[in-house]
């Protein structure tokens, strides 16, 4: 039987997600050998442009030049699969969006208009291109990246992940540190599948899975963590970290701050 040709590919991150499949130590030889890697952008310089069955993509469309080599990539592939929070969201690199205009960035920081350098809002694929599937984390989780392309191997398409981080908190018995402790954890609106790492730390989780696609609740988690005694602006910088171009963040905060503005809050 003829072996599935793959991609693996990077656009605006740290390379993370990828050094994540690198870090699979045990099984990476094994799960390879069930595929034809036509590139491997961070393990090897061979680059095949040939059709491939499926398109991994790692980091942010940021660049024009990058959406260029997303575009291409689409259009030699049947199946896209985005590879962590950057390809999914736009990641930290999105943080600030919404909050200035992109030539005002430019501005600001270079002292230079908008289209002087190679750049765009970072935003996730799906923005711009059809995604088949999406594996979330910062970066993603060696298990889930391992049960996805074996369930692909199979025929499969992998379940998504639709709970959140306090699902898993409950099953392991963690203590909530909302509770416990009056930190403001994010568990109650981020994707679970880290198994709770934070919280079994007894640390709060700072959302690095990303909202929970159609059923984040942002603005249960800002009165929630308004009542514990933080601040809007605190919070509201800490939903952007990992949530920035998520519309209800999006909505919510800037909704709250024009209110605040008026009322000479900010
Ligand atoms: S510690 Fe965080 S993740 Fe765990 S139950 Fe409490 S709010 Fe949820
Ligand atoms: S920050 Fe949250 S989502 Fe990320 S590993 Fe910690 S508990 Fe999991």
């Amino acid at each position: 039987m003829e072996k599935p040709k793959i991609g693996i590919f990077s656009l605006t991150g740290c390379g993370g997600d990828q050094l994540m499949i690198l870090n699979l130590e045990d099984e990476l030889l094994k799960l390879l050998s069930y595929f034809e890697v036509k590139s491997f952008q961070e393990a090897s310089s061979y680059d095949e442009k040939t059709e491939l069955d499926i398109a991994f993509v790692e980091g942010s469309v940021s660049t024009k030049t990058g959406l260029k080599r997303l575009e291409e990539i689409r259009g030699r592939c049947k199946l896209l699969i985005a590879l962590g929070d950057c390809a999914i969201g736009g990641c930290v690199q999105a943080m600030r969006s919404q909050q200035m205009s992109l030539a005002e960035k430019m501005r600001k920081v270079y002292g230079v208009e908008e289209n002087y350098y190679d750049v765009l809002e970072p935003k996730g694929l799906a923005a711009y291109v059809k995604v088949d599937l999406e594996i979330p984390g910062c970066p993603i989780e060696k298990n889930e990246i391992l049960h996805a392309i074996t369930s692909l191997l199979h025929g499969d398409s992998p379940e998504t992940i639709d709970y959140p981080v306090c699902v898993e908190c409950k099953l392991n018995e963690y203590p909530c540190v909302i509770i416990e402790k009056s930190m403001p954890c994010l568990g109650p609106i981020t994707t679970a599948g880290c198994n709770a790492r934070c919280p079994g730390l007894g640390l709060d989780c700072i959302g690095c899975r990303g909202p929970i696609k159609d059923e984040t609740n942002a603005t249960e988690e800002l009165n929630l963590l308004l009542e514990k005694g933080f601040d809007f602006q605190y919070i509201a910088n800490r939903l952007r970290f990992f949530g920035g171009n998520f519309d209800e963040i999006i909505k919510l905060t800037s909704e709250l701050k024009k209110k605040a503005e008026k009322e000479g809050g900010i």
